[in-house]
């Protein structure tokens, strides 16, 4: 279970890039967040990566 196939499918793949060293960047020019991870669980990393796709979600407040 904790051992990396060399060729997963694109998921796991992805899931390994996150589960090292990785800064999620906001889509939204202008916006500039970025968010920081590092060893974090496949469930976490997925939330993290939707937190900091949506911009609506972390819009800072005027
Ligand atoms: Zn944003």
């Amino acid at each position: 279970m904790n051992r990396r196939a060399p060729f997963a499918d694109r998921m796991n793949d992805a899931l390994a890039l996150l589960a090292g060293k990785h800064t999620l960047r906001c889509p939204v020019i202008g916006c500039g967040l970025r968010i920081r991870i590092r060893a974090v669980t496949p469930d976490e990393a997925a939330r993290l990566t939707a937190l900091a796709n949506d911009h609506t979600r972390h819009e800072p407040k005027r």
